[in-house]
């Protein structure tokens, strides 16, 4: 056994006892001394001070050893004049923890769906895993086309054709091992099934399975693979689309279920046009207090906001948004560092922001909820109940019934749903 000083500098040194000369060992003595992972983590002994020699009790010298005691757990006044092999953990996200200190492992431990895998979803999923969270889901239905290159960090001219999804997540995991990136290539409204015979994926909606033919019976040959009640895995959602019907469905969403939502509208200004600017525009609903996008917008504004004039007409003629990667990191920038602050509970969080980059307007709004949004007003919340098993769960549904991984769904005599979770160590309720 000899005694050692090690730690995160600036953070946590300790003086601790270890019997191992091997490095590799010690490293992971000392990571798991202080809750890191290795993989994530370089050791250094300093070598100009290889030891270092708390001062002896010297009038002179006081101040120094009280200094030493401050920044070094365990010293003791038994320890002056000692000399310590002194070891530096180089970690991932040693700066991080002196913003977060002890709150970092909520953002270890934050899982977020993500919708959109375009320029925003590139700026916003760089961030977030790049800032220590521990799991992504990423849901887009669109392949990479090469007007995406000039904004996306993660997509190269060989991407282009494959899932926007998919390349992402895989990019994501590569950058930051320690993630548990995951992706989903299809529309965040639609609910999809996967085929027991062949294994192919696709919207509930259809008759056949599009690969082998075989006819769709969801109690026999198909199975749920993605439904709303993905939803309710997730301790928020993030939205990176650029059309108003997502965001309005996964508004109402996050409301039923009272998951957080992470909202931002971006649009940029056409060259002949003299007057909009290019601006970005935040709405996340935090409390059911907090406005949604449609809250400030008349009954007409939100039916010409559904049915955009970007869709495609009869001729494949495609009305296509400005933008730019600036406005992109400006509002991914923003919305990661909100959710940081939301998630650790070390700042406030912002939930109406409007900002012109052309005009070079800054405005923090202090709107509410509209009682009569044709949005956000009507939302019915589902009874969520939980239960220790599944088979208790089946016998409690009247009718029919969807199931998906651990929660089943029907609909109550009223029309309001009944959501029944299966937690194995269930608080059970009936
Ligand atoms: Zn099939
Ligand atoms: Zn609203």
């Amino acid at each position: 056994m000899k005694e050692i000083i090690a730690g995160i500098e600036s953070y946590k040194m300790k003086k601790l006892q270890v019997d191992t000369d091997d490095p590799t060992t010690l490293k992971n003595i000392l990571c798991r001394e202080f809750g890191l992972e290795p993989e994530l983590t370089t050791i250094k002994q300093l070598e100009n001070k290889k030891k270092i020699v708390i001062p002896p009790q010297e009038k002179d010298a006081s101040n120094l050893f009280d200094i030493y005691t401050e920044q070094i757990e365990g010293l003791q006044e038994t320890d002056r004049g000692k000399n310590f092999e002194y070891f530096v953990l180089d970690y991932f996200w040693a700066r991080e923890l002196l913003i977060y200190g002890e709150s970092f492992k909520k953002i270890r431990e934050l899982n977020v769906l993500m919708v959109g895998a375009g320029a925003l979803g590139n700026e916003m999923a760089k961030n977030l895993a790049l800032s220590g969270i521990g799991a992504m889901t990423i849901v887009d239905r669109d392949i990479i086309e090469n007007p995406n290159l000039s904004k996306s960090i993660f997509f190269r001219k060989s991407d282009i054709n494959s899932p926007k999804a998919q390349v992402l997540a895989e990019q994501i995991q590569k950058l930051v091992p320690t993630i548990r990136a995951d992706y989903f290539i299809g529309d965040i409204t639609e609910e999809y099934v996967r085929c027991t015979q062949c294994g192919t994926v696709f919207e509930l909606d259809e008759i056949t399975c599009p690969s082998c033919g075989q006819l769709f019976n969801l109690l026999e040959n198909h199975e749920r693979v993605f439904s709303f009640l993905n939803f309710l895995d997730y301790d928020l959602i993030i939205s990176c689309v650029d059309n108003f019907s997502t965001r309005e469905y996964l508004t109402r969403r996050c409301l039923e279920f009272d998951i957080p939502y992470f909202d931002v509208g971006i649009s940029g200004k056409r060259y002949d046009d003299p007057i909009e600017g290019n601006y970005v525009q935040v709405r996340n609903i935090l409390s059911p207090e907090d406005p949604c996008i449609g809250c400030l917008l008349s009954e007409d504004q939100i039916e010409l906001f559904r049915n955009p004039k970007y869709g495609a007409d009869p001729c494949g003629m495609v009305e296509r948004d400005p933008s730019n990667l600036n406005l992109m990191s400006i509002a991914a920038s923003i919305q990661s560092e909100q959710i940081l602050n939301f998630v650790t509970g070390t700042g406030s969080v912002l939930t109406s922001l409007f900002i012109n980059t052309t005009t070079n307007r800054y405005l923090v709004d202090s709107v509410t909820r509209n009682t009569e949004c044709l949005i956000c007003s009507s939302i019915c919340k589902p009874e969520i109940k939980h239960v220790e098993s599944m088979e208790k769960a089946e016998t409690m549904a009247k009718g029919e019934f969807i199931r998906i991984n651990n929660r089943i769904s029907f609909a109550n005599e009223d029309g309001s749903r009944i959501i029944i979770e299966v937690s194995e160590n269930g608080n059970s309720e009936s």
